[in-house]
């Protein structure tokens, strides 16, 4: 593996692009976000926007996406607050939310906003999850199609034209320049960077039907067009820094992980809505690409100057590329699958040139059950 010269980025990531001298066009990007924006022209150029939309009579006048993560929750505060927006805020609702998801889901409703649940049928949510696993090597593949959908479907309900998403995430872990520049969100980035290639309408050969799937069918290009919906990037505007949303967030009572860090990761506060969103689908992450979570809050914790590169390479180390057990037996429930055929997948899914295999090929675990990554980043 080669990582970026800069951060603790491996190559093996999708789509990342190595300047010359062999650093990252995520670092890249984040040394133009110190020197190369002028954020008080894009504030400007923001609220030039957000006047054409603003409602006078205080009626809902923007659709704010919400997982009740300490960055959809700064969100929709930034926007009540800071640009004098009505947000309606809109939750679509993961396979099985954790305790604490529920907990900041309450308090964005205490800070004073309106909130709709969207709850796709459970059969259908299922099966979705079955395909996503088995077939695509992600357990929250049917959560990301519904978080970038449901809000869309909704904004064309209550004719609301304004959609705010937060970060670009293109923008801020790297990818095609295209996505980076980009400051809207629609049918064509949901299906570059969300869908993994597989469609809505593949699922009918997987024994779904679509009437089945209707909160995961993404409103017709009429429909958008009749309502004007265009989705705006907080990130685009605004110098986005999830620690510094952590931290407001937490001062205003917002609850972070009761248990200390989050599995396959050394920080507290990301991920915590879905109980796989955070560990499962990094390890699956981490298995097909050799990096995890952990890698992704260094490379942002080294940008931010906050730790060094050593630190990120032995905090990757540390934290992640551990099977993830506290939900492990719901999940098998949930798909309704056992153990080793549980296994089986993940092994399928694990790339043979990163982990250390046996004579015959088989991967090789540790006393605790874990994979050996070949390369580290360490001397
Ligand atoms: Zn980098």
């Amino acid at each position: 593996m080669r990582f970026c010269k800069k951060c603790v980025m491996p190559d093996t990531r999708p789509e990342i692009v190595f300047s010359e001298e062999g650093i990252c066009d995520a670092c890249l990007s984040a040394e133009r976000k110190v020197s190369g924006i002028d954020w008080n022209a894009r504030k400007k150029e923001f609220e030039a926007i957000l006047s054409r939309y603003r409602s006078k009579d205080g009626s809902w006048d923007c659709v704010i996406p919400v997982s009740g993560g300490k960055d959809s929750c700064f969100q929709a505060i930034t926007m009540k607050n800071d640009y004098g927006m009505n947000p309606l805020c809109v939750n679509f609702v993961p396979c099985e939310m954790t305790e604490v998801g529920h907990h900041n889901l309450e308090f964005l409703r205490d800070q004073g906003f309106d909130l709709i649940q969207v709850g796709a049928n459970r059969k259908a949510y299922r099966e979705m999850s079955k395909v996503g696993f088995h077939k695509l090597g992600d357990c929250c593949w049917p959560e990301h199609i519904g978080i970038f959908t449901a809000p869309v479907k909704i904004a064309v309900q209550f004719n609301i034209p304004l959609l705010i998403w937060g970060e670009n995430s293109q923008l801020e872990y790297g990818g095609p320049a295209t996505a980076r520049d980009s400051q809207t969100l629609d049918r064509r980035w949901l299906e570059e960077y969300q869908m993994l290639g597989y469609r809505i309408e593949d699922l009918v050969h997987d024994g779904l039907e679509m009437k089945d799937l209707k909160v995961f069918t993404y409103p017709s290009d009429q429909d958008l067009k009749r309502v004007g919906v265009t989705g705006l990037f907080l990130g685009h505007f605004h110098n986005w820094d999830g620690r510094a949303n952590y931290e407001k967030m937490k001062s205003l009572g917002w609850h972070p992980n009761p248990d200390g860090p989050c599995e396959g990761t050394y920080t507290d506060y990301e991920n915590l809505d879905c109980k796989w969103v955070g560990g499962l689908h990094d390890y699956l992450k981490f298995l097909k690409y050799g990096y995890g979570r952990a890698t992704d809050n260094a490379c942002i914790d080294i940008r931010k100057g906050r730790i060094s590169r050593d630190e990120g390479f032995r905090l990757a180390k540390g934290y992640e590329g551990k099977l993830p057990r506290k939900y492990l037996q719901d999940y098998l429930n949930f798909i309704q699958c056992s153990e080793s055929a549980f296994m089986a997948t993940l092994d399928r899914f694990t790339n043979p040139y990163i982990f250390k295999r046996d004579a015959e090929g088989k991967f090789i675990r540790d006393a605790a059950g874990d994979l050996i990554k070949l390369d580290y980043g360490l001397a």
